[in-house]
C-alpha cells in the first residue's frame, strides 16, 4: 500500500513528520505523494480539506484517513497518540470506509466542487439574489449570503448559522442563510431548508462584486448571473476505525468536555 503523509508544513514540527515516516516504513508501506492508495492527513479538518482539494482529480482511487493533531478533527478518527494503532489498522484492514458526495457549482464556464459548503456571500453591500429550486421561483434574498452545504459540512459554516446537523449517511443539500434581512417589505424563508440529493438549486445574484466561498478556498466573482448547485458524482472515502460510530463522534466534538 502507497502512502501520502499530508500535513501543514508551518504546524508541524519536521521531527514528528520524520519520525512518523519512520514509522510508515516499518510497517512495511510505501511513501508516495504522486500516487498514493491512502492519504493520511496530520492535523485538523482544515487539513483534510485541502487534502482532498489536492487531490481532487484522483479521489475515486484514494482513501483519506486522519490523525487528529490539535484540532477539532470532526474527519479524523484517530489521535496523535495512536499512529501504531492507525498502521495497523491500515496493514490488518481493519478500518471501515464511509464514502461522501461532494457538492457542486457551476458559474460562467467553471466548475468547483466542496466538502463542506459553497457558499455566495457580499459581506460590505447588501446581497440580493433570485433563489430557484428545482426550476421553480422560490424567493428573493436581501442579505449577507447563502450558504449551500452537504450533510457531511453541516457541522461546520451552517452550524454556526443555526443550521440543522444533519446524518452523514443522508444524501441531502442543505440552504441555509447569513443574516437575512426581513422586514415588511422584504421576506425569505428564514430557516434552513433540507433538500434532497435530486435537487438543483440556482441563485441569481443582482449584486455585482460577490464572493463564492468552498470550502477553504474563496473565488471574486464579479459578472455571474447564474450560480447552479447540485450535489456531484464526486466522492471522498474516509477511513475510520471500526468502531466509529458517528452520535459518539458528533457528541465528543461538539458537547463533552
Ligand atoms: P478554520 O477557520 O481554521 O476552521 C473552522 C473550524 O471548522 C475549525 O475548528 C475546523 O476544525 C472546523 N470544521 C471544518 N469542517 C468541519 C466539519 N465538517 N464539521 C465540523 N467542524 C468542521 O478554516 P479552515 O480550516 O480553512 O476550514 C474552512 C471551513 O471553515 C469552511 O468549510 C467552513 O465550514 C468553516 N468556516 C466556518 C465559519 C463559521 O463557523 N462562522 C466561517 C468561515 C468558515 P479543525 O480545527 O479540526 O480544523
Amino acid at each position: 500500500m502507497k502512502i501520502s503523509l499530508f500535513y501543514k508544513p508551518n504546524k508541524i514540527e519536521p521531527e514528528y513528520i520524520q519520525s512518523l515516516k519512520n514509522k510508515i516504513s516499518s510497517f512495511g508501506f510505501e511513501l508516495d505523494d504522486s500516487n498514493p492508495d491512502v492519504v493520511l492527513f496530520v492535523g485538523g479538518d482544515g487539513t483534510f480539506l485541502r487534502a482532498v482539494h489536492q487531490y481532487l482529480d484522483k479521489l475515486d482511487k484514494i482513501s483519506f484517513v486522519g490523525l487528529n493533531k490539535g484540532h477539532l478533527g470532526f474527519f479524523s478518527s484517530y489521535s496523535d497518540q495512536e499512529e501504531d494503532l492507525l498502521l495497523n489498522d491500515l496493514k490488518n484492514n481493519k478500518v471501515i470506509s464511509k464514502s461522501y458526495r461532494l457538492l457542486k457549482a457551476s458559474f460562467a464556464g467553471n466548475e468547483i466542487y466542496a466538502i463542506n459548503e459553497i457558499r455566495i456571500e457580499s459581506p460590505f453591500q447588501t446581497l440580493i439574489s433570485e433563489v430557484e429550486i428545482d426550476n421553480k421561483q422560490f424567493e428573493t434574498f436581501r442579505g449577507s449570503g447563502l450558504v449551500v452545504c452537504s450533510a457531511l459540512g453541516s457541522s461546520a459554516y451552517n452550524k454556526s448559522l443555526s443550521g440543522a446537523v444533519v446524518s452523514p449517511s443522508l444524501e441531502v443539500m442543505e440552504l441555509t442563510e447569513i443574516a437575512p434581512i426581513n422586514n415588511r417589505v422584504f421576506s425569505s424563508l428564514k430557516s434552513p431548508l433540507v433538500l434532497d440529493s435530486h435537487s438543483e438549486i440556482v441563485l441569481k445574484p443582482k449584486t455585482s462584486n460577490i464572493l463564492i466561498g468552498y470550502d477553504h478556498l474563496t473565488i471574486k466573482d464579479d459578472n455571474s448571473e447564474v450560480i447552479k448547485f447540485t450535489l456531484s458524482d464526486k466522492r471522498v472515502s474516509l477511513l475510520c476505525k471500526e468502531d466509529y460510530n458517528y452520535i459518539t463522534h458528533l457528541a465528543k466534538a461538539f458537547i463533552e468536555d
